[in-house]
């Protein structure tokens, strides 16, 4: 034999003996539903971890059984994240902006045996209960509450399971491509699908998405995740948080503008993460409030196009850097992340500014490539769109309970987004295939008319959308919600337009309303946006035909 090295799974309850052993007084605060915060630590996280799973295992769960939780970014949940892969079960967080009929459904499709939920969805669990034939049980996250538990028949005390279970428990050893965890698209473009992570893939993805050019979150670090932690697992951010013993913050369920920047300040949080709606929302925070921010060096911001006007302004007023992320749920969700190289320095500030603005470069065990319409690969000039299709170690291979691989025939899957890629491998989302503009022809890019419309001082957000057109075929048209008694109006917004994209793709219309449809994870829902307007610029006669 010529040697061998120690063989150990790579398994997400391996994050936590870290934190345990290791960063066992670092703090972890978390806000509670009710008001006001609880104080733990990653010592006491560990123990109260291993209660819950031992807990859950007493109980008669079994390995790759479903633990559903409709909750917040807070310490139980943060328990559940690391108890429920710890025992072998699967950690099915549920987005609970999603409709009670969309809720039932993936309940239902993922045949949960248990749901844990925060208090405030208390009311709308005691109308689906009996819906949900599969669940043992559903798990109050808190305390014995008796008001709640008159609400829903056999409710259980997340409290009571920590009583009962055993601080010592000895982590299983699992195999490591055993699922840990389960999460659904959103459902914005069909019906969702659920992703199951495994804790190979959880973890391959925490350590090189925490790379010093990725999140680059340390011990010194307090992290403050604002995405949900019912999202694509907060984005892996407390896996890494974990695995660096950082301080954590968890923002609970006020995440306005106001709330946040005043916890910026009160807990000197120095990281965050979350989707450019929640940013928008911190920079009127930030001056509303007056609060200093001066503790915060960077947040990572995806979900959908980060419009370059916020990135300045956050950079210019805040000295806080916006780093550009891409991914979905089926990808973990980091694909690609933003960073320039030491050779963009050269480059002058417009130049410089552009590298900045796209979704950046693929971390190490990703690969992306750029198809055409016939299938074949186009180049990597940085000028040639096509369809964006990804492959790597936390990639989907095939959904939940599904038989079919949802891969390309060679072992690639299709993200339904069409980008470009430099010879460096900067890739820039130019749309997603639903959405872009097809005018006669040619494509125009709504995630660039957003940018431009939503860097307008009186605009507070925008989406484009393709009308029907009798010549062209499609038209953009530009949905625009104001600042309030800004006074803004379409000629001024066009004028705005003007020498910023060819004349030819400048909006054919502007029309105002008091707010954007936004869906269940912060993102605008074009498809209600183009059953309403689609049909704006079509003769009246022919409209909805
Ligand atoms: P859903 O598909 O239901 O919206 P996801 O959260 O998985 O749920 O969304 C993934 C999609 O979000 C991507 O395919 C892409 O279209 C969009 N997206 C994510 N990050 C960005 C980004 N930085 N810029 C532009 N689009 C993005």
């Amino acid at each position: 034999m010529l040697g061998r090295m120690m063989h150990k799974h790579l398994l997400i309850s391996s994050l936590l003996e870290h934190a345990e052993l290791y960063h066992g007084g670092t703090e972890i605060v978390s806000a509670r539903t009710e008001g006001g915060f609880d104080r733990t630590t990653w010592g006491e996280m560990g123990q109260n971890a291993r209660r819950l799973a031992s807990a859950l295992l007493a109980r008669g769960l079994e390995p790759g059984d479903r633990i559903g939780t409709l909750a917040w970014n807070n310490m139980r949940h943060l328990q559940l994240y690391f108890g429920v892969p710890g025992a072998g079960l699967v950690c099915h967080t549920i987005n609970p902006r999603l409709s009670p009929e969309q809720m039932v459904f993936i309940i239902n499709d993922a045949t949960d045996r248990m749901l844990f939920i925060d208090a405030t969805f208390v009311p709308l669990v005691a109308k689906i209960r009996d819906q949900l034939p599969n669940l043992r049980a559903v798990v109050l996250m808190g305390p014995r509450d008796e008001s709640a538990a008159a609400q829903i028949d056999g409710l259980l005390f997340h409290d009571d399971l920590l009583a009962e279970g055993d601080p010592a428990f000895p982590w299983p050893e699992i195999d490591e491509t055993a699922p840990s965890s389960l999460c659904y698209t959103s459902g914005t473009t069909g019906n969702p699908k659920g992703v199951v992570y495994s804790h190979r893939s959880t973890l391959l993805h925490a350590l090189v998405g925490n790379q010093a050019e990725g999140f680059g979150i340390t011990a010194r670090d307090t992290v403050m995740p604002v995405v949900p932690m019912f999202h694509v697992n907060a984005w892996g951010t407390p896996y890494m948080a974990a695995a660096t013993g950082a301080r954590l913050v968890l923002p609970g369920p006020r995440l306005d503008g106001e709330n946040l920047a005043r916890l910026i300040q009160a807990e000197r949080v120095t990281v965050s993460a979350g989707v450019p709606t929640i940013w928008m929302g911190l920079l009127a925070g930030i001056e509303a409030t007056g609060a200093d921010v001066s503790s915060m060096t960077r947040t990572v911001v995806g979900g959908s196009a980060l419009p370059p006007s916020m990135r300045a302004a956050f950079r210019d007023r805040h000295n806080i850097e916006l780093i550009h992320a891409w991914g979905m749920t089926e990808t973990s969700p980091l694909g690609t992340m933003n960073f320039p190289l030491a050779k963009h320095d050269a480059l002058p500030g417009d130049q410089a500014d552009l590298i900045r603005q796209g979704q950046g470069r693929p971390l190490l065990g990703v690969q992306l490539r750029i198809l055409g319409d016939d299938g074949q690969p186009l180049p990597h000039d940085g000028q040639t769109q096509g369809e964006l299709q990804i492959k790597g170690h936390w990639i989907v291979d095939t959904y939940f309970a599904q038989e079919k691989t949802a891969l390309t025939w060679d072992g690639w899957f299709d993200t339904g987004d069409i980008a470009t890629i430099d010879a460096d491998g900067f890739m820039i989302i130019r749309d997603r295939s639903k959405d872009i503009i097809k005018s006669g022809g040619e494509w125009i890019s709504t995630v660039e008319l957003e940018n431009i419309a939503i860097a307008h001082p009186k605009v507070a957000n925008a989406a484009a959308i393709a009308a029907r057109h009798p010549k062209w075929d499609e038209r953009p048209v530009v949905i625009v919600q104001p600042r309030p008694q800004s006074g803004l109006d379409e000629a001024e917004l066009l004028e705005f337009y003007k020498g910023k994209v060819p004349g030819w793709q400048i909006p054919d219309k502007v029309i105002f309303v008091e707010t954007l449809p936004l869906g269940a994870t912060g993102k605008v829902v074009k498809a209600d946006l183009r059953a309403e307007y689609g049909d704006v610029l079509w003769p009246e006669e022919g409209r909805g035909l």
